[in-house]
């Protein structure tokens, strides 16, 4: 395989996040840009308390429902901040005497950070090696304390490429967790949950953006005093998430990303094509001596893939040469070194395809 010929294909996007959305979401958006449904208009200069506005955001929350089938007596926010923005929020409006945060990387132990400013927090630092490849703690050897109001978890961290293979069967109803790099790839029970946050970036749309799902139950815990009211969960409830004004295009272009799973068919099939995606390229991978990834393989996710060279020397050449034929951002966390794939909902096979010709045309020519 010769360099030009591993050129042709499309740029594609495989950065972590913000992360590529559907061709098929921003042609729409394009198209309706300076002209909303015939308004003339765009929807980025639409009152918020409009009818046009209203039936966008009332059409967006309730393709949400639909799709993750979240039931009546759950609210679903659309708030500004993003997840870390909620690494405060979930505390400030639930924790009273105690909860638990389990720790599976770096963005279980920001959350932990954040919370612990506002109360007790009882940490299970849940990663651990076998065989020298990383995996997550039995959840039958978590020490739970006797009694908390929530325990707190992250279903994919983004960074290391580790995914719960199932939501934890502790404290079901009461779980919290943060799924912003995996919400709407695979159906879960929203029941089991008191509140699940998600930064967009990853799956839904544009950054800054955050969408909350919490029990309704929840909102009438009283909160401190001095908790802002864009962070009451019951206020931003009560106000329809428009307590203040909300990020409107990114609500709108979320509303285009559910639209677009939707006529996909739904997070079933999200679900289908993550696997398909993810084990392609973890076979390659595991089939080469030249590339590896560190986790062990039930714990593997299925949106972030980290892997690292044999030859560490060789990495700004793969980033390089990877740059050139359009294969993009692949450059691992600051972190974690080596390189990282992040295969979202909106990434095609195709994409894939092309990562694993390139990875195999570096490795004959390097190896
Ligand atoms: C990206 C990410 C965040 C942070 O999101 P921000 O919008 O930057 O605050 C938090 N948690 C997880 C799991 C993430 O992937």
């Amino acid at each position: 395989m010769t360099q030009s010929s591993l050129s042709n294909w499309p740029p594609y996007n495989f950065s972590a996040g913000p992360a590529m959305l559907p061709k098929a979401v921003m042609d729409k958006a394009q198209q309706e840009f300076t002209d909303w449904h015939g308004t003339g208009l765009s929807v980025m200069d639409f009152s918020h308390r409009g009818k046009d506005f209203l039936s966008i955001a009332e059409k967006a929350e309730a393709d949400l429902r639909e799709l993750m089938a979240i039931p009546e007596h759950y609210k679903v926010l659309f708030c500004s901040g993003g997840a870390s923005f909620q690494f405060a929020t979930v505390p400030m409006n639930l924790l009273r005497n105690k909860a638990v945060y389990v720790d599976t990387g770096i963005w279980g132990k920001k959350a932990i950070a954040e919370a612990s400013k506002y109360g007790d927090v009882s940490v299970i630092s849940a990663l651990e090696q076998e065989n020298g490849l990383t995996s997550i703690q039995s959840e039958s050897r978590w020490r739970l304390p006797d009694s908390f109001d929530y325990l707190h978890f992250t279903t994919n961290e983004t960074i290391g490429g580790i995914e719960f293979p199932e939501t934890p069967g502790v404290a079901k109803g009461r779980l919290v967790a943060d799924m912003s790099s995996n919400i709407l790839s695979q159906p879960i029970n929203v029941e089991d949950f008191s509140v699940i946050y998600a930064g967009a970036q990853k799956n839904i749309g544009p950054a800054g953006l955050s969408i909350v799902i919490v029990r309704e139950d929840v909102l009438e815990n009283s909160v401190p005093e001095y908790v802002p009211s864009l962070m009451q969960y019951k206020l931003m409830a009560e106000n329809d998430s428009m307590y203040n004004t909300p990020p409107t295009y990114s609500w709108y272009l979320a509303g285009l990303v559910f639209d677009w799973i939707k006529q996909q068919g739904g997070v079933a099939e999200m679900a289908k094509r993550a696997e398909q995606r993810s084990s392609m390229l973890y076979s390659f991978i595991d089939n080469s001596r030249f590339y590896s990834n560190p986790n062990l393989s039930k714990f593997r996710s299925r949106m972030n893939i980290p892997f690292i060279l044999a030859d560490e020397s060789l990495n700004e050449k793969f980033l390089f040469e990877a740059e050139s034929c359009g294969l993009c951002y692949l450059k691992g966390h600051r972190s974690v070194g080596g390189m990282r794939a992040s295969l979202y909902n909106a990434m095609p096979i195709a994409g894939v395809e092309a990562l694993i010709e390139f990875m195999q045309a570096f490795e004959q020519r390097n190896a």
